[in-house]
């Protein structure tokens, strides 16, 4: 399946909530959102399905993300049946890992390929101040207990934010010296419930955390990793990698591979369009696998050559993200 740039798709992320037992504040307001019912969010069944439509049409790659995807009592079921899916060569889960012990083993054996765990900082004031809640030996241990348990990939999110965390940029590629996990250094997005985008202060652009990487370790050499990847290194004795993600600065649009499904049953082809291509009423009206495969096919088709145009596109429109009842980065599937 090819755009008309050349860009092949073989990578879905699928939101399975719109819940999370965090309160990032760059994510979501204090008190939550309002949160959709149960009965318009995907069944696993309905989300399998389009999985194996995916499949079909060429799509090798799933992440499950959310909302915090391990809120979801079913998410073995997913996972299991995912990785059961002809075609699918890789699932992934990103987690905030909260719950990740109450799931480990299960996970494991379902055959996830792939964890990421968030974490944003590694004091504990910080932690409660940035998610509202407590819990980084909870998430600390999780990250431990997926490689104990030998996870195929680890990867550790970390949202970069100036005059907040920017001083633990050390403390984090630190871990990818005696770890074999990836750090991935994330550009602060422009998606957040309380506007601290707004004020434009915590943006630390990837282009500055590779000069700061590189001048940590001097001599450090690029290295393999993922498209998204698009700055990756791995220094001289460090069994991991680190990585810059320039979500912002949108270097990687060339060589996006991906579809978003939200957990509510809409696709969206960017992660900057505000367009969204219902799914949902469709499989629920009862019909054929090649009606869904034509909504993909739809999304794909009308995808812009990179996140700055999907924007500008989304505004010509003049879709709103508040217009379609979203205002938190849960709600599109981060
Ligand atoms: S901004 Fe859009 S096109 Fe670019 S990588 Fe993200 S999802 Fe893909």
């Amino acid at each position: 399946m090819q755009d008309r740039f050349g860009r092949t798709f073989d990578y879905v992320r699928i939101a399975v909530t719109e819940k999370c037992n965090l309160r990032c504040t760059y994510c979501m307001p204090e008190e939550g959102v309002d949160f959709q019912g149960k009965e318009k969010i995907l069944h696993s069944e309905e989300t399998l399905r389009i999985i194996g439509v995916l499949a079909r049409m060429g799509v090798k790659k799933v992440r499950f993300t959310g909302g915090e995807p391990l809120v979801r009592k079913d998410i073995v079921d997913l996972i299991e049946g995912s990785v059961a899916t002809p075609g699918i060569k890789a699932v992934h889960l990103t987690t905030n890992g909260l719950l990740f012990d109450r799931y480990a083993q299960r996970l494991r054996d379902a055959g996830l390929t792939g964890v990421n765990i968030s974490l944003d900082t590694l004091d504990a004031d910080k932690f409660v101040r940035i998610t509202r809640r407590e819990g980084l030996e909870k998430v600390k241990d999780s990250i431990k207990l997926a490689l104990d348990m030998g996870f195929p990939r680890v990867k550790v999110n970390v949202v970069l934010m100036r005059g907040f965390n920017e001083d633990e940029l050390k403390d984090f590629t630190e871990m990818a010296r005696d770890h074999r996990l990836t750090v991935r250094f994330i550009e602060f997005m422009p998606f957040d419930g309380h506007q601290i985008w707004e004020t434009g202060g915590h943006f630390a652009s990837a282009e500055s955390l590779v000069k700061q990487i590189e001048t940590l370790y001097p001599g450090i050499q690029p290295a393999p990793g993922t498209r998204t990847e698009h700055h990756i290194f791995q220094g001289n004795d460090h069994q991991g990698k680190i990585a810059v993600i320039p979500a912002f600065t949108r270097s990687m649009c060339g060589n996006c591979s991906r579809i978003r499904v939200t957990a509510d049953g809409n696709i969206r082809n960017c992660l900057y369009s505000d367009k969204e291509y219902s799914l949902r009423e469709l499989i629920r009206s009862g019909c054929k696998d090649d009606e869904i495969a034509d909504v993909f096919r739809k999304a794909f088709a009308e995808k812009e050559k990179d996140g700055f145009e999907s924007k500008k596109a989304s505004s010509a429109q003049r879709v709103a993200v508040e217009d379609i009842g979203r205002v938190s980065m849960t709600q599109i599937g981060g």
